[in-house]
């Protein structure tokens, strides 16, 4: 069978949750024995978000190729239990790039090059590539930004084409759009769904499947007036309540009958849909047995998106214990000795989040403190390992000055430093230490009862590491260094013993987790947290009583 592709925008406004709704309709395909993946496409001109700053991208999504990619990816992955690839996520500077790359090396020689055809040929490319290299039965395009937008139309144009090119049997239009409440006429508005639409078709690129956010269920007058003004079926008005949960979505879709319209247009050969696990998931997260509170403590923490896969890490471990795990944000730029009882005490467990930079570094090392000296569950991720061996060494040794060559150059213990391969490094894109590598895992460690194994891969994302030069000080001042890369004897995890529970990891577990294989070590943590809060304050477990 052909690889089938299905071109999703949106329209109106921003936030709609395009990449839910793939993510949802992807997980649905999924669920009927079919081949899928999914692409994003970015209009924005960076080569790739690696060096946007979280409160304007959110989280930089690390895939196993060591690609720096959209939050998106993360939804892809963890919806659909597939692993992504720099091929998913296309972005206008990638393309830019490739075709001046091509026009240097003379590609072109004697054309002008042009927006058409050079740009959008290189877009269907992109996504023609990525179907026919594994065998895909549907390959979902996402088209970031919303329809109308400027930086969007090449990509409007190069779906087009693709369309005619493929053939109409081949390809299938979704536009996710809004349907806003107006509480002052007390109706539901299908204008700007109808103008962006309007939009769409200018493109040449009309719906097949209109997708329609709405806060209010949408009824038969209102679907039929969206039908007949957008000239779909009645049936293709697919409506998108708000869902308490994210991971509700795939079955709110279903019940839409979103997938069978699909299939049916598509000519899939699909198997009834197996969801089994998927309702046991959404059920455990709705209705948990139990409630735990741990920190997040970040220098983001306004913007929850900087750190979307590890609060979605922490709800897939969460189910596993049926438990549901209450993130408390923490901002250590305001974390002092002096208030840390009060914004810390009593939580079941304590997570040190990544980061870059030395803003509210300081109030990392009194929460790893707190976390160590108190023995609550602590988790370190990446700058949260680092910051773990920096207060290990700093109040367990003794060297006061221990610090991160990243905050301080000039420190008299760099307990952690630049990793010999980043020392000539000038270029910020793409340059650090990116992607999967080997960890080997010793026995009698939290690490090796998480993951049951001696040899486990995990994501990457740093330029800093510990000090190999002085890391035989921490381990006979007790840390344990329970992890290690073969290849290049780096320190991948750190532990304390005389402790519940205390990790610190320089990779990114919270990238691999999913919803049918949540990350092993989140599951500890969550496991080790719901103990210690047992232990702490038992009311909080009256439900399993
Ligand atoms: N800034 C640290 C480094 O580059 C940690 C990076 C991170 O937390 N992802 O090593």
């Amino acid at each position: 069978m052909a690889t089938k592709y299905i071109i999703v925008t949106g329209g109106v406004t921003s936030s709609l949750g395009k990449g839910i709704i793939c993510a949802s309709l992807g997980r649905l395909l999924v669920a009927r024995g079919l081949r899928v993946t999914i692409q994003k496409l970015d209009p924005y001109i960076n080569v790739d978000p690696g060096t946007m700053n979280p409160y304007e991208h959110g989280e930089v999504y690390v895939t196993d190729d060591g690609a720096e990619t959209d939050l998106d990816l993360g939804h892809y992955e963890r919806f659909l239990d597939i692993k992504t690839s720099q091929e998913n996520n296309v972005t206008t500077g990638r393309i830019y790039y490739d075709v001046i790359m091509k026009e240097r090396r003379g590609a072109f020689l004697g054309k002008t090059v042009q927006v058409i055809p050079h740009i959008t040929d290189e877009i269907k490319s992109h996504v023609i590539k990525l179907g026919s290299s594994q065998d895909y039965d549907v390959v979902l395009v996402e088209v970031g930004g919303t329809v109308g937008d400027i930086e969007s139309l090449p990509y409007i144009e190069a779906m087009r084409q693709l369309k005619y090119e493929v053939g109409r049997k081949n390809t299938l239009s979704i536009h996710l759009t809004l349907v806003p409440y107006l509480a002052a006429a007390g109706e539901l508005k299908t204008k700007p769904t109808q103008h962006s639409v309007k939009t769409l078709s200018e493109s040449g690129l009309s719906p097949d499947i209109l997708v329609c956010r709405s806060e209010h269920s949408l009824d038969g007058t209102i679907r039929r007036k969206i039908a007949q003004f957008c000239n779909v079926d009645i049936e293709d008005v697919i409506a998108s309540l708000d869902a308490e949960s994210i991971y509700e979505v795939p079955l709110l879709m279903q019940k839409e009958g979103l997938d069978l319209r699909v299939i049916d247009k598509l000519g899939l050969p699909a198997k009834n849909a197996d969801l089994k696990r998927w309702i046991e998931f959404v059920d455990k997260i709705k209705f948990p047995k139990k409630e735990i509170d741990i920190a997040l403590v970040g220098k983001y923490v306004e913007h929850h998106d900087a750190y979307k896969s590890i609060v979605e890490a922490l709800i897939h471990g969460g189910a596993v214990n049926d438990c549901k795990v209450n993130v408390r944000w923490v901002q250590s730029e305001d974390l002092t000795k002096q208030n840390v009882e009060k914004e810390l005490g009593g939580l079941s467990g304590i997570l040190v989040a990544p980061g870059f930079g030395d803003r509210g570094i300081e109030g990392k090392f009194v929460a790893v403190n707190y976390a160590r000296e108190n023995k609550i569950p602590f988790f370190g991720i990446c700058l949260g390992m680092q910051c773990a061996v920096i207060e290990f060494a700093r109040n367990v040794i003794g060297e006061e000055d221990a610090n991160s060559t990243e905050f301080n150059e000039n420190s008299s213990f760099p307990i952690i430093n630049l990793m010999l391969d980043q020392l000539d490094v000038e270029d910020k894109g793409g340059t650090m230490r990116l992607g999967k590598y080997e960890c080997e895992i010793k026995d009698g460690t939290f690490a090796k009862e998480a993951y049951q194994s001696n040899l486990i891969e995990e994501r990457h994302r740093h330029r800093f590491e510990v000090n190999n030069e002085l890391r035989e000080q921490l381990v006979e001042n007790g840390m344990v260094l329970s992890g290690l890369n073969p290849e290049r004897d780096l320190v991948e995890i750190i532990e304390i013993k005389d402790h519940p529970w205390f990790v610190g990891v320089q990779f990114h577990p919270e990238l691999r987790s999913t919803v049918y294989d949540p990350h092993p070590l989140f599951t500890s943590f969550v496991k080790a947290s719901v103990e210690h809060g047992k232990a702490q304050h038992k009311e909080v477990f009256k439900a399993e009583s």
